[in-house]
């Protein structure tokens, strides 16, 4: 695996196709804990500013490039980054697997009329996957009670759409009330989702 660092931050240098093939896919068919994040430059400014993120966004599994802004500094460092690898295109490679394998998806965050709509496109496209549950996103990310309620669910993906920085200090404080389970913050992507 190769990687490229940006203001300290290493992210994955892989096509969309690799990184889903030679590693997320592999990690789900093993139900290998993982954490991944993709970071655009918003993300990246943020991390240098506030060190507390920084060490969440770097505990990652992976980190990708999610935006222009990142493969083109990426392109002035003379390391080129190969593709973006966004968190809306992973989310939807991700329903695929799920839809194909009949994984146990919960989704976390957005307006809880966008998710009760969200929720229902996703099963209406994906009726493999097993959507076991879903909860708005304003919420207290500390909430201990809703994050063990999730965690006895067992889901293979949990994806969390809470803004960032909330998103990825979610999954990093509930983490280790996992067994297993792919976690990424989606930002938008449920919004998108909903239409
Ligand atoms: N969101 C949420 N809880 C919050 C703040 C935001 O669930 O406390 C949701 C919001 O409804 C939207 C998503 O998080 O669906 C992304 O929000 P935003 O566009 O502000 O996030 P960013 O693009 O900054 O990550």
């Amino acid at each position: 695996e190769k990687y490229v660092e940006i203001l300290s931050i290493p992210f994955i240098d892989s096509t969309m196709d690799e990184f889903i093939n030679q590693m997320i896919y592999p990690r789900l068919m093993n139900q290998e804990k993982t954490f991944v994040v993709t970071a655009n430059p918003e993300i990246v400014e943020y991390a240098n500013e506030h060190q507390d993120y920084k060490d969440i966004i770097t505990s990652a599994d992976y980190i990708t490039p999610d935006g222009v802004g990142i493969i083109m500094a990426s392109k002035w460092l003379n390391q080129p980054l190969q593709e973006r690898i966004t968190g809306f295109d992973l989310m939807n490679e991700l329903f695929r697997i799920a839809d194909e394998q009949a994984l146990k998806v919960y989704l976390l965050g957005a307006e809880e009329a966008v998710i009760e709509t969200a929720a229902v496109k996703v099963q209406e496209k994906y009726p493999g996957i097993e959507l076991v549950g879903y909860n708005h996103g304003y919420i207290d990310i500390k909430d201990e009670c809703l994050a063990k309620s999730i965690a006895e669910l067992e889901p293979d993906i949990i994806l969390t759409a809470l803004g960032f920085p909330r998103q990825e200090k979610w999954v990093s404080m509930h983490y280790p009330l996992f067994k297993k389970g792919f976690f990424m913050g989606v930002g938008g992507s449920f919004d998108v989702l909903a239409g």
